[in-house]
């Protein structure tokens, strides 16, 4: 794989070259006058070199795409827009940009693949059951785990509870050990129910039912 970056980085590079004769393509040989010259001011493009030079350069930025696909992935995260940005803009420039991602980042080696597992300490106090997925309808109606409390310095999960919410109605279903391995998922194990998230869900919520039945009957809770 490794090699195969390296070749990709050099095929951008020939199509980069083949690009720029493409564009200022070398003039025609001197009149046959003895100490003859030609003179231009802008040498005409070359279209078919253009278009050589660039389907050459989408094979290498093809194969550095698929290459800053695998480091985006291994936490290269604050970066991998530029990187992207970088490669796919390769396309057009005819693998200059590309080969700028290379030049910054695609020589090195993938880091490790990062592995996300419970310590034994948190295995042994929660259970497999998982908090399964959860969504919400524009933070207003749905599943959702909150806080992040007794954060364990071994595998870094945290204790969330998963609350059912309907405006601010939120229900605490349960408490989960979680590690989230990207932005958007996560892994977790149910442990027991952790006081200080159940009584935030329960407090809004009988908060919540107390207004309503005020509002209802027109009545102050206290006079
Ligand atoms: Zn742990």
């Amino acid at each position: 794989m490794r090699i195969l970056t390296h070749l990709a980085a050099l095929i951008c590079l020939a199509g980069f070259i083949v690009c720029i004769f493409g564009l200022n393509p070398l003039p025609p040989p001197p009149v046959s006058l003895k100490g003859g010259g030609v003179y231009q001011d802008r040498p005409e493009e070359n279209i078919p070199l253009l278009i050589e030079g660039a389907v050459i350069s989408a094979v290498g930025t093809t194969i550095l795409l698929i290459d800053c696909w695998h480091r985006r992935k291994r936490g290269y995260t604050s970066s991998a827009m530029t990187m992207l940005f970088l490669v796919i803009t390769g396309y057009p420039s005819g693998g200059l940009t590309s080969l700028l991602y290379y030049l910054f980042w695609g020589w090195r080696p993938l880091p490790p693949q990062a592995v996300y597992d419970f310590c034994p300490a948190c295995e042994a106090a929660s259970t497999s059951e998982s908090a399964g997925n959860t969504f919400t309808f524009n933070f207003i109606y749905g599943t959702k785990l909150i806080g992040g409390a007794k954060a364990c310095p071994i595998c870094r999960s945290v204790i969330q509870t998963k609350l059912f919410m309907f405006a601010f109605l939120w229900i605490p279903l349960g408490s989960y050990r979680v590690i989230r391995t990207s932005g958007y998922t996560y892994i977790s194990r149910r442990t027991s129910a952790y006081l200080p998230h159940m009584l935030l869900g329960l407090t809004l919520t009988a908060t919540t039912v107390v207004l309503m039945i005020c509002v209802i009957t027109g009545r102050l809770p206290v006079r």
